[in-house]
């Protein structure tokens, strides 16, 4: 199973992840992402997301 991976440590805040798929994406008040559960199902919309994100703080492990 696909595992969603989002390294708060590295985002930027650019919110292109959120754009791109507000189901399983949000900010918190400094604009980091985080994730809306724990464990996402990992579709199209998120593989996406994860290659447009500009800081490579997110990633899928197969
Ligand atoms: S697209 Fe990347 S840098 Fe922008 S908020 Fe999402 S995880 Fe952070």
């Amino acid at each position: 199973m696909s595992t969603l991976k989002a390294n708060r440590d590295v985002c930027i805040g650019a919110g292109v992840c959120v754009m791109t798929d507000h189901a399983v994406f949000d900010q918190d008040e400094d604009g980091i992402v985080t994730l809306s559960s724990a464990d996402p199902t990992v579709d199209d919309a998120v593989r996406g997301a994860v290659a447009s994100c500009p800081s490579g703080a997110l990633s899928i492990e197969e």
